[in-house]
Order: C-alpha cells, then sequence, then structure tokens
C-alpha cells in the first residue's frame, strides 16, 4: 500500500477547514496511518521545502517557509491505492487560480500567483501533498518517527482497499 504526507497548513487550520478537507480523504477510503497538530519551526519548514528555493527562487522560499511556521499544521500521512496520485488529484495544482473546482484547492481559494508574488506573500493554498513516491518516502520521516503510523484495520478497508 502506498503512503503519502499531506499538509493541513497554517492557513487550512486558521480557516477552519481540518474536518472538511479531513472528510473528503476519508470519504474516498485512504486511511488515516498517523496525524498530529504541529508548530513547525523554521528549521522544519526548510527541511520540508528543502528544494523549493532551487525551483522557485529565494523569495518563494522565504515567503513560503514564513507561511508555513505561522501557525499550527495538521499533519497526516494516507495509505492507499496509488495514494500519491489520488491525493494530488484531489489537491489540485499549486496556484489556486488553476486548481478546477471540485478540487480541495479550487474550492476553497483563488489567489494568483501574480497576486502573491507582489503582495510578497506564499501562495495559500491550504494544502500540501507529496509530488511523487520518492518524494512521499523523503517527505515522510521528516513529520513522522515509523512509531507514530499505525497498524490498523477500519472495516471500510475491506471495501475500499481490499484488505
Ligand atoms: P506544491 O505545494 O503544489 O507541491 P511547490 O512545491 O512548487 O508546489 O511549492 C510549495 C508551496 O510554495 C506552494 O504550495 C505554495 O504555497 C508556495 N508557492 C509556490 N510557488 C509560489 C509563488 N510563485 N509565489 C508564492 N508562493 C508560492
Amino acid at each position: 500500500m502506498e503512503r503519502t504526507l499531506v499538509l493541513l497548513k497554517p492557513d487550512a487550520v486558521s480557516r477552519g477547514l481540518v474536518g472538511e478537507i479531513l472528510q473528503r480523504f476519508e470519504r474516498v477510503g485512504l486511511k488515516i496511518a498517523g496525524m498530529k497538530m504541529v508548530q513547525p519551526d523554521e528549521d522544519l519548514a526548510t527541511k520540508h521545502y528543502h528544494d523549493l528555493g532551487e525551483r522557485k527562487g529565494a523569495d518563494v522560499l522565504r515567503a513560503t517557509v514564513e507561511m508555513l511556521v505561522s501557525g499550527p499544521v495538521v499533519a497526516i500521512v494516507f495509505e492507499g491505492v496509488e495514494a500519491v496520485e489520488l491525493v494530488r488529484k484531489m489537491t489540485g495544482p499549486t496556484e489556486p487560480k488553476a486548481a478546477a473546482p471540485g478540487t480541495i484547492r479550487g474550492d476553497y481559494s483563488h489567489i494568483s500567483f501574480k497576486h502573491a508574488d507582489v503582495k510578497k506573500i506564499g501562495v495559500k493554498n491550504l494544502i500540501h501533498a507529496s509530488g511523487s513516491i520518492e518524494d512521499a518516502a523523503k517527505e515522510i520521516p521528516i513529520w513522522f518517527s515509523e512509531e507514530e503510523l499505525l497498524k490498523h484495520s477500519p472495516v471500510y478497508a475491506k471495501h475500499t482497499l481490499g484488505e
């Protein structure tokens, strides 16, 4: 079974959307392997966004780290069939302006890169979801120890995961 990391970022927590977003993932039958609320510090946020500066530049890295440390984050590891791809699909693309209705970013946000860059703020797109199986394998240990990821068999897993 594939694992993926989801972070409900400070804007999602502050807007009271934790329950609604979590419900979407439960509804498709993904299994929660681990979940906790964390106040990230600069070190944790920089580790998590280790390649963002290279990909998008120092200004975006600074603004995004600032955004991630601005309040508590709900960190979740989901397990499911090809869970990385599924969770990305449900999350939508990085830029809320481009995210289609029906995706989490498209349903709860609309800001553009252009507006965020003029304002020198990180794009508040509510959620982080691992971009690939390799990213998930690197990101999960940043947020969870192996002991914090629990093996269990919820009743629905028989139907949604074929367990
Ligand atoms: P994703 O979160 O979709 O995997 P990235 O890893 O490229 O996307 O970016 C990480 C986070 O950095 C984004 O979710 C967003 O919050 C922020 N971000 C990315 N690009 C920009 C940008 N041009 N301006 C402001 N913030 C950005």
